[in-house]
């Protein structure tokens, strides 16, 4: 199975890089995760076909994750795809999902092809094919924001991934609250192991790598100003360890 990096930059738009975005590519099915803005051209620049994707994961709704799907969806449209897209995303979510395609004015009739709604819970596992499944747990990323709904109206799903290919665990952090979210599959040791890095500190990064024994850690969702954060935590790191941490960039992509 290939990962691309389909984008790895931050909440902030940059000329650099496009928004966090990846590609699980097996000979079977290709998994986008998160549409965030601009993600049909970011697609595009690394020529990926829009009617390849057969199915999207959406990890929360912050618009540099989700803002594009409804963008996405009419290229698809526009370039003639027959066949169906699932949507995965958490169960508290898919109502109001329905409604933003509705009022962009998706209709099911005029697409072309069948949208299919795939809700999970938290926990679940959810299978793509006999080799590539993930589970979802919520993390704390939008946890600072409930005070703020008055009238509680909003989910504040947010999900980090444990994918699971063959016997090999790949875990991907989303947009976390924290360094507690790295942890948030316990005991796990997954062999890649993606994380954003605009929500953690420096030395998290470092602790994660140290008690992280022999897995790969790729560091993604980057500012331009986190590039100089990047610089500092690459410079504190012994030859080893440089071996195992690599900064994503646009395009980047690795086997599994
Ligand atoms: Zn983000």
């Amino acid at each position: 199975m290939k990962i691309k990096f389909i984008g790895t930059g931050s909440g902030i738009t940059s000329l650099k890089r496009f928004h966090s975005s990846l590609l699980f590519s097996e000979p079977k099915y290709k998994l986008l995760i998160d549409a965030g803005d601009g993600i049909s051209k970011a697609l595009l620049t690394q020529k990926i076909s829009f009617n390849s994707i057969n199915g999207i994961v959406i990890s929360h709704l912050h618009p540099d994750h989700f803002s594009g799907l409804s963008s996405l969806i009419v290229q698809m449209k526009i370039s003639g795809r027959r066949n169906d897209l699932n949507i995965f995303i958490h169960n508290n979510l898919v109502k109001l999902i329905k409604i933003y395609l509705y009022q962009s004015y998706i209709f099911n009739e005029r697409l072309g092809f069948k949208l299919n709604y795939v809700g999970f819970e938290h926990e679940e596992r959810i299978k793509l094919t006999t080799e590539l499944s993930f589970i979802s747990k919520q993390n704390s990323h939008l946890d600072h924001y409930k005070a703020f709904d008055k009238g509680n109206t909003l989910s504040f799903s947010c999900s980090s991934f444990l994918f699971q290919y063959r016997d090999k665990d790949i875990f991907y952090s989303g947009d976390m609250g924290g360094k507690n979210d790295l942890y948030l599959f316990g005991d796990t040791k997954p062999k890649v192991l993606i994380t954003e890095i605009s929500h953690i500190d420096i030395s998290d990064i470092l602790t994660i790598l140290r008690s992280f024994e022999k897995g790969k850690i790729i560091l993604t969702h980057i500012s331009d100003e986190d590039e100089i954060k990047l610089e500092r935590l690459f410079n504190s790191l012994n030859k080893k360890e440089l071996k195992r941490i690599t900064t994503a960039y646009d395009g980047l992509t690795i086997s599994i």
